[in-house]
């Protein structure tokens, strides 16, 4: 039964639009919001935006052009960690603590705008992990929000325990395989859907693809 409104973390890649069809399937009010921290495409957020008017859902741009000035050489070490396989959640990969400032701002956001849900596609499986995407940071965070802010917000992390073949399947359980496939940004250089096939993101990405289509045989 679809109850409240709920705002999704999105950065228009596979990961947090796979989290804004489950938030669409779960909650019957459903608002985007985007960090725009200078990616290094600016393309990540047209990408966003225009999935977000598809969808028919409010997309608020957040600037968080701070994250920059903490971390000067970004773009670099970007380049580095994107291996690591924290697709659509960049900035945690070049700014330590920077997915608590995000939850944080989307708490602010979501109590301006009467959400009581906040939905993240952070997730524990893939490789290490960065401290603030793990699941006991997610729970220690939303007992902090509540405590912030006198509310009963909460996080909720559909991607946390799942691969990236698994997200693929979630997708698809959504009815959504095509249209993460076609029109979200995972790329590292920049190429909607299948990208370049080269970078790292583009492989992980592929892998699960293929990990994915192979259980379905
Ligand atoms: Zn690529």
């Amino acid at each position: 039964m679809k109850s409240d409104k709920a705002v999704v973390v999105f950065s228009g890649g596979q990961d947090s639009t796979t989290c804004l069809f489950w938030a669409l399937k779960n909650f019957k009010e459903v608002e985007v919001v985007t960090f725009d921290y200078g990616q290094r495409h600016a393309l990540e957020i047209e990408c966003a935006k225009q999935i977000a008017q598809e969808l028919n859902v409010r997309h608020h741009i957040l600037n968080m052009s701070l994250l920059n000035q903490l971390a000067p050489n970004a773009l670099t070490r970007a380049d580095i960690e994107i291996k690591e396989g924290a697709e659509g959640e960049l900035p945690s990969t070049f700014v330590p603590g920077s997915n608590l400032v995000f939850l944080s701002f989307a708490g602010i956001l979501a109590s301006q705008i009467g959400a009581k849900h906040i939905v993240t596609g952070v997730c524990e499986t893939d490789f290490s992990g960065y401290p603030d995407c793990r699941d006991a940071f997610v729970k220690s965070l939303n007992v902090t929000l509540n405590l912030s802010m006198d509310t009963s917000f909460v996080i909720h992390t559909p991607l946390m325990w799942i691969n990236k073949a698994e997200t693929w399947a979630l997708a698809d359980q959504l009815g959504a395989f095509d249209f993460v496939r076609q029109k979200t940004l995972t790329c590292y250089n920049g190429i909607i859907a299948d990208g370049c096939g080269e970078c790292p993101a583009c492989k992980l990405r592929l892998q699960g693809m293929e990990a994915y289509a192979q259980s379905l045989k």
